[in-house]
């Protein structure tokens, strides 16, 4: 017995070993100073700190950090801190031992990086929102501090995901859902495009493993096609790069199952209807350091010689990188048979930059002297962070949600009148412009010139727009301002700007208020204040001395009279507490009440009978049996069943993980639901009756309701209809799809 463990002992910590030995042979090969020994203290501090500790999966705790560590040296290029701090990343968190031992050990640096990996350790996302808030706050901190903090916990976020199969299935949710809202942004924002792209499979895979499998089916399936049109497209290119002497390869750029999946649900298209799966990359080794721009538009220039180049599609992200540091040239061509096909230029170091992020450009600091402009925008980034941080926002979902937006965003490039260029994200407005240039103008816009013509402050911005901000010293900041906003810095200015004017008038209002009191002969109570919310109907205190301080309200002696209890018409129920205490006892009610009925580990079973008694179909998605589908428990105890894909349920995991049940169907045909249906093709004669005969005789479907557009000869329908579940769903557009002139047919949301 005593025997058979120590042989498993023995095959472990051999394994223990290969694993730290990898990550040494990696470092090693880097061009990172060599200081093994560090690594080599922090490695044995942290097994002994974790011995005997394991896994779900089993195996040696101290296993999950030198994984981490290895992602962080290999593939996010970081050195030997880094390195350290992720060996030792759970020790404070999991073992007796303090940051303050780790800094005497380690140093500081390495101490506040592994401090702050323990501060957000518990998931961004706490079970409540404003907690949650919280511990983003403390990560943006951290990470504006030092940015290896973020970095590291990214690649512990990889290694989790890649073993998610050895979590507890209720906390898998958590994870996956975390993982796409906020840490694949995070990845991209951070220029980690190949650790982004991985993020969101992975989450793809464990939460839509049927549409997962089928999409990388048909992405082998059709690889062989792709592969001939490869190299037929990039023959005459090799033939003349190789003439003009460039040290360059080419590789096929294949569109992930995710954002393949991503683009079938947002663009309503099948597989087969994606037309930019295959993209072409092209990378090259520089003649001479400073020669690597001029290189790019000589290469383009050759492609351009070869096949035709769509006009609008040409981005020069090598003058302008993206604000993540990404720099390269795209161009779309014509291939010979019809096609357009995208093309990337990139020299290798921005290739490096591209796949890395943030991480490469240190790599290449020193070596070639450019100016860095990923981390000047990085930077500017982060600037931005932190002004948003320094305005205490009462809404913690709206703060994600700003943050969220701007990890996102797609750029364009617009000017100042004196010629100036600035990066501004997609979608962004007259009023963005003017907030990102100084708080003033923005504060007092009425409207802007872009390129000389007159246009309002939500007007949207495109690339290669002039614009000119009017301003006007009246002017003041409005609240219905926030939808014209689409940056977090313009809606953080703006609500600030909002606040502080509510405050200032809930003092005026205060004022007036008391010296109505004191010429009345009465004395401030607020009970006097809750009557008068009462009587002239609003919701709080701070709602009233804002009225007040506004005059919206004058007080009068209908207002005395309210408050000597003169005029019980006018309100009856003068010691109600307002909303908020009602509010709150719910709250109450509902949490205690929660544990006692759902058993949150079992999966819940959705049959006729509970759909009918005690759960809710959700309007946002509308799934139906055979749909992945989850449940949220809301705040009165109702189950309400989402689609997994849906944007609401995402948000929902996010933010209220344990709030969530895993929910399977169980139907038998007996209950209808709705679902939609979009279908395209080229109008004819007959065609509606067709479509509808189909529905009502051949498969004896109830439509609910039929919208039909013609437009310059293409027929466009929407169609819901009732069904027992996506079985009926997929018979009815194998139906439609086989009447002539139909183009398309697709279930919508
Ligand atoms: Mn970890």
């Amino acid at each position: 017995m005593d025997d058979q463990i120590s042989d498993k002992e023995l095959l472990e910590s051999q394994e223990v070993e290969e694993a730290y030995q990898r990550l040494i042979d990696t470092y090693l090969s880097t061009k990172h100073r060599k200081k093994i020994d560090l690594i080599n203290k922090a490695f044995n501090f942290a097994r002994q700190a974790h011995k005997g500790i394991r896994r779900r999966s089993g195996e040696p705790y101290i296993m999950h950090p030198i994984a981490v560590a290895q992602i962080s040296c290999e593939e996010i290029g970081l050195g030997s801190t880094s390195i350290c701090a992720a060996l030792l990343h759970d020790v404070v968190e999991d073992t007796d031992y303090t940051v303050e031992d780790i800094r005497n050990i380690f140093g500081d640096k390495i101490a506040l990086i592994v401090d702050g990996l323990t501060k957000i350790s518990g998931g961004i996302f706490g079970d409540h929102a404003s907690a949650q808030a919280e511990n983003f706050k403390k990560l943006l901190l951290t990470m504006s501090e030092d940015i290896r903090v973020i970095l590291i916990k990214i690649a512990d976020r990889l290694h989790n995901m890649r073993t998610l199969g050895s979590m507890i299935p209720s906390k898998q949710y958590k994870i996956a859902g975390e993982t796409l809202y906020i840490y694949a942004p995070l990845a991209h924002r951070l220029g980690l495009n190949k650790i982004k792209t991985e993020l969101e499979d992975l989450s793809f895979k464990h939460e839509h493993p049927e549409e997962y499998r089928e999409i990388q089916a048909k992405i082998e399936r059709t690889q062989a096609e792709r592969d001939l049109v490869f190299d037929e497209f990039t023959a005459p290119i090799r033939e003349r790069l190789d003439k003009l002497g460039f040290q360059y390869e080419i590789k096929e750029r294949v569109k992930s199952p995710y954002s393949i999946w991503n683009k079938m649900q947002t663009k309503h298209v099948s597989f087969e209807e994606i037309y930019d799966i295959l993209a072409v990359r092209i990378i090259f080794s520089p003649k001479e350091p400073d020669t690597e721009l001029t290189d790019c538009f000589n290469i383009y220039v050759q492609l351009s010689q070869i096949y035709k180049a769509h006009p609008e599609r040409l981005r020069d992200w090598l003058n302008h990188p993206k604000a993540n540091g990404y720099q390269a040239l795209h161009v779309t061509l014509m291939s010979h048979k019809g096609e357009w096909i995208e093309v990337q230029i990139r020299s290798q170091r921005m290739h490096e930059i591209a796949e890395q992020g943030f991480a490469a450009h240190w790599k290449y600091k020193e070596k070639t002297g450019h100016e860095d402009d990923g981390e000047r925008e990085l930077e500017k980034w982060m600037r931005t962070i932190k002004e948003i941080l320094d305005d205490p926002q009462p809404n913690a979902l709206d703060f994600l949600e700003t943050i969220k937006l701007n990890l996102y965003a797609q750029e364009i490039f617009v000017f100042t009148p004196k010629g100036e260029l600035k990066t501004m994200p997609q979608n962004c407005t007259a009023l963005d412009f003017a907030f990102s240039i100084h708080t003033f103008l923005g504060s007092h816009c009425i409207g802007a010139k872009v390129n000389h013509k007159l246009v309002p402050i939500s007007h949207k911005l495109q690339s290669g727009d002039q614009i000119e901000i009017l301003t006007s010293k009246s002017q003041h900041v409005q609240p219905n301002w926030i939808e014209f906003a689409a940056t977090a810095k313009a809606k953080g200015k703006i609500m600030a700007i909002l606040r502080r004017e509510q405050r200032e008038q809930q003092k005026v209002g205060e004022d007036i208020l008391a010296q109505f009191f004191t010429s009345h002969e009465l004395d401030y109570d607020l009970v006097y204040l809750d009557k008068l919310v009462e009587y002239h109907q609003l919701n709080t205190r701070e709602d009233l001395l804002q009225s007040i301080g506004k005059k919206e309200i004058e007080l009068s002696d209908n207002d005395y009279n309210v408050i000597r209890g003169k005029n019980p018409g006018k309100w009856r129920r003068m010691f109600s507490f307002g909303k908020k205490n009602k509010d709150k006892k719910v709250e109450e009610e509902g949490n205690t009440g929660s544990n006692e009925i759902i058993d949150f580990k079992k999966t819940i079973q959705l049959n006729e009978e509970t759909l009918r008694n005690h759960y809710t179909i959700a309007d946002c998605c509308c799934p139906i049996p055979g749909d992945d589908v989850l449940g949220y428990l809301d705040s009165n105890n109702k189950v309400i069943i989402h689609k997994r894909q849906c944007p609401v349920a995402n948000k929902l995991k996010a933010s209220f993980g344990p709030r969530i049940l895993s929910a399977q169907w169980d139907t038998h045909k007996q209950l209808y639901f709705l679902a939609n249906i979009n279908i395209k093709g080229i109008d004819r004669i007959g065609l509606l009756n067709e479509v509808t005969e189909i529905l009502s005789r051949k498969l004896d479907v109830n439509i609910h309701k039929l919208t039909i557009e013609v437009n310059d000869g293409i027929f466009e329908g929407q169609i819901q209809l009732y069904v027992h579940d996506v079985e009926d769903v997929q018979t009815i557009i194998s139906n439609l799809k086989n009447v002539k002139n139909i183009k398309s047919v697709n279930r919508i949301n």
